[in-house]
């Protein structure tokens, strides 16, 4: 069921939800997230969602789950590309005055109104998740990182194989096979 965020829920049919809501989503449909990337992506890159509402009372339902993908982002440290395994654990609480039905009056809470009376966009929900995992530095963790660009650079000048990181090692190697034994 990949269509299943793609269009507004009201509160009811949260509510009377017994099952999940599983979903693939494609980046096209995420327009925000990946404007604050900033990095071109790749086209196969899918964001899963798992939703599992959960009615409170007759005027609450919690929706509890994860969104997950891997975005293709740049290395504040190297400035390469880095694959950024992204989850977010999901905790929402809605209220029948999130749909709009009703007076509309906002409750001041912070489970959020869209205000808008179209129902509950699920979609924009997972996109805001998804907008504050983002790492404001994302860094490749250190042993994968090249590091700053000149420390690299000279690190390869050294050597051209990059299966002997043991130069002195070597060398010593070297020095004793040449001993007259
Ligand atoms: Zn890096």
């Amino acid at each position: 069921m990949s269509g299943a965020l793609r269009r507004p829920y009201e509160f009811d049919e949260l509510a009377a939800m017994t099952r999940p809501l599983i979903a693939t989503l494609s980046l096209d449909e995420l327009p925000r997230f990946v404007e604050a990337l900033e990095f071109e992506q790749k086209d196969s890159t899918t964001v899963d969602c798992r939703l599992e509402p959960r009615k409170v009372d007759a005027n609450t339902v919690e929706m509890t789950g994860s969104v997950r993908t891997t975005v293709q982002v740049c290395c504040q440290r190297c400035l390469e590309t880095l694959a950024l395994d992204l989850q977010a654990l999901v905790q929402w609480s809605f209220t029948s005055d999130d749909t709009g039905d009703g007076a509309g009056n906002d409750t001041g809470n912070d489970t959020g109104t869209n205000g808008t009376g179209a129902g509950i966009d699920l979609l924009s929900w997972v996109e805001d998740e998804l907008l504050l995992s983002l790492p404001q530095y994302p860094t490749h963790v250190q042993a994968t990182c090249g590091g700053d660009s000149m420390k690299k650079y000279m690190s390869e000048s050294v050597t051209d194989d990059k299966e002997s990181v043991t130069p002195f090692a070597d060398l010593k190697k070297l020095l004793s096979e040449k001993k007259p034994s």
